[in-house]
C-alpha cells in the first residue's frame, strides 16, 4: 500500500516561498490570543482562560505551519489538543511536578542532564518553535535562551571529555534544530572531537512542527558528523503531511537514521488505530517506531494523561496488527529520575519448574519448556569483552 501525504494549506496573502522559510514560520510564530483569533482561530471560553493563565505556566508558541494542520473550529481536535493552552492547565493536578524526572538532581554541570554511565543529555538550547501543552521540561523549556553561554558550553564540553565512560551525547532542549546549520555544526564537530563519543542523538519536534527546517544544508551537516541518530517526535498521522514526508526522506537520503518517540496523550492519539496508522506510514517513511512514552506528571498535563491501563490496553491491540519493526514500545519514566519502566503484553499464564505455558495474541495455547540450568554454557570468546563489558559497567556516572 502506498501512502498518500497531503500538503498543507498555505493561508490566504502568504507566498508559498514564504511558507517553505523555516525562518519566516519561526519569526511569525503564533504567541497570543490576538494572533490565534487573527489566524481565524475560534477560541472556546477553557482557551481564553488558558491565554489568560497557562501562559504564565508555561510558555505559549506555535509556527503558523503546525497551527494550520489544526482545526479552527474544534477545541477537541487532536493537533489543537498539543497546542493550545487551556484552563484545565491551571487545575490542581492528581500528581503535579515542576521536575518530573528529577533532572536538577542529575545535572553535574551546566546544561548536562548524566542518569546512566554511558550517555547524557546535552541541553543546548531552551527554545522550541512549538511549546507542547504536555512538555514534560517546563523547568528549563522555554525561557528564551537561545544558545548555551559560551562559559557554560566550554564546561559542558569539559565535563564531556572528562568521563571516559561516555559512548552516547543525546542533544536535547528545548529544540536543538531551532539552532542555525552553523551553530550545530560547531556543536557536533566538538563532540567529534572527543574520542570516547561514538553516538550523537538528537532530539527534535521540528520535523514536525516545522518541516521546512530540514533543508539540505542540515541533511549535509548531519551526514558530516554520523552517526548522529534523529529521534522524531510524531504523535498523530496528521502531522504526517507532504512537507514532513519530504524532510523525513532528504534525511533518510543522506544516511540519517530516524526513530520516533510519541507520547500518549488523551483525546489525542489513545486509540490502538491511530497508532497503527501513525506507525506504519513512519516506517513507510523510514523511520522506526520507538517508544510510546506514558506522558509525564509535569505540571498541568493532568487533562492530557492516559491511565496506564488504557495504554496497556492499546499496546494489548497494536501486537497482532504491528510488525516488531513497525511496533513502538510502551515505556513508563518512573518519576523523581528512576529511569524507564518498559511494559510488554505478558502472555505467559502459568508456569510449573522449566515449563511456561502461553495464550498467544489470537488465543493459540503451547508450552515453552527451557533448557536445565546445568546446560548452560558461557560464549568461548566471551574474555576478548570482558574488559569493554566491565569498562561500562564500572564506569561512575
Ligand atoms: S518540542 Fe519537546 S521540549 Fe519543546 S515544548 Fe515540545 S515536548 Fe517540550
Amino acid at each position: 500500500m502506498k501512502f498518500v501525504f497531503e500538503p498543507s494549506q498555505i493561508p490566504a496573502g502568504v507566498t508559498r516561498e514564504e511558507w517553505n522559510d523555516w525562518a519566516w514560520q519561526l519569526r511569525h510564530s503564533l504567541k497570543t490570543e490576538a494572533d490565534f483569533v487573527k489566524a481565524g482561530f475560534e477560541l472556546s471560553r477553557e482557551e481564553f482562560e488558558g491565554f489568560s493563565g497557562g501562559g504564565k505556566v508555561f510558555q505559549i508558541r506555535t509556527t503558523p505551519y503546525y497551527a494550520s494542520l489544526a482545526s479552527k473550529s474544534v477545541a477537541m481536535d487532536p493537533v489543537r489538543r498539543i497546542l493550545m493552552p487551556t484552563a484545565s492547565e491551571l487545575a490542581h493536578g492528581r500528581q503535579s511536578m515542576l521536575d518530573p524526572l528529577g533532572e536538577k538532581r542529575n545535572n553535574p554541570a551546566p546544561r548536562i542532564i548524566h542518569r546512566y554511565p554511558d550517555r547524557l543529555l546535552f541541553l543546548v538550547t531552551d527554545t522550541c518553535s512549538v511549546y507542547c501543552r504536555y512538555c514534560t521540561r517546563k523547568h528549563f523549556t522555554g525561557q528564551d535562551e537561545a544558545f548555551v553561554r559560551s562559559a557554560d558550553y566550554e564546561k559542558a564540553l569539559d565535563y564531556i571529555r572528562s568521563r571516559k565512560g561516555l559512548r552516547e551525547v543525546i542533544l536535547s532542549g528545548g529544540d536543538p534544530l531551532t539552532l542555525g546549520d552553523a551553530v550545530l555544526d560547531r556543536v557536533l564537530s566538538d563532540l567529534r572531537a572527543i574520542d570516547h563519543v561514538e553516538i550523537i542523538r538528537i532530539g527534535s519536534r521540528m520535523p514536525v512542527v516545522c518541516p521546512m527546517r530540514v533543508t539540505p544544508s542540515l541533511a549535509r551537516v548531519l551526514q558530516k558528523h554520523q552517526p548522529v541518530y534523529l529521534m522524531t517526535h510524531f504523535n498523530h498521522p496528521r502531522e504526517l503531511t507532504a512537507e514532513a514526508a519530504a524532510g523525513l526522506r532528504l534525511l533518510a537520503d543522506h544516511g540519517t537514521p530516524m526513530f520516533n518517540q510519541l507520547v500518549l496523550l488523551n483525546g489525542v492519539n489513545n486509540h490502538p488505530a491511530i497508532i497503527q496508522a501513525l506507525s506504519r506510514r513512519l516506517l513507510y517513511l523510514r523511520v522506526k517506531p520507538y517508544y510510546m512514552f506514558q506522558c509525564d506528571p509535569s505540571e498541568g498535563t493532568d487533562h492530557l494523561r492516559t491511565s496506564v491501563e488504557d495504554s496497556l490496553a492499546i499496546q494489548r491491540e497494536l501486537w497482532g496488527s504491528l510488525s516488531g519493526l513497525a511496533m513502538p514500545n510502551l515505556s513508563l519514566d518512573i518519576p523523581d529520575g528512576g529511569g524507564k519502566a518498559a511494559y510488554v503484553p505478558n502472555f505467559e499464564v502459568a508456569r510449573e519448574g522449566a515449563v511456561r505455558k502461553f495464550i498467544g495474541w489470537d488465543g493459540v495455547e503451547a508450552e515453552y519448556v527451557s533448557p536445565p540450568p546445568e546446560s548452560i554454557l558461557k560464549p568461548l570468546d566471551a574474555e576478548t569483552f570482558f574488559a569493554e563489558w566491565d569498562a561500562l559497567k564500572n564506569a561512575k556516572a
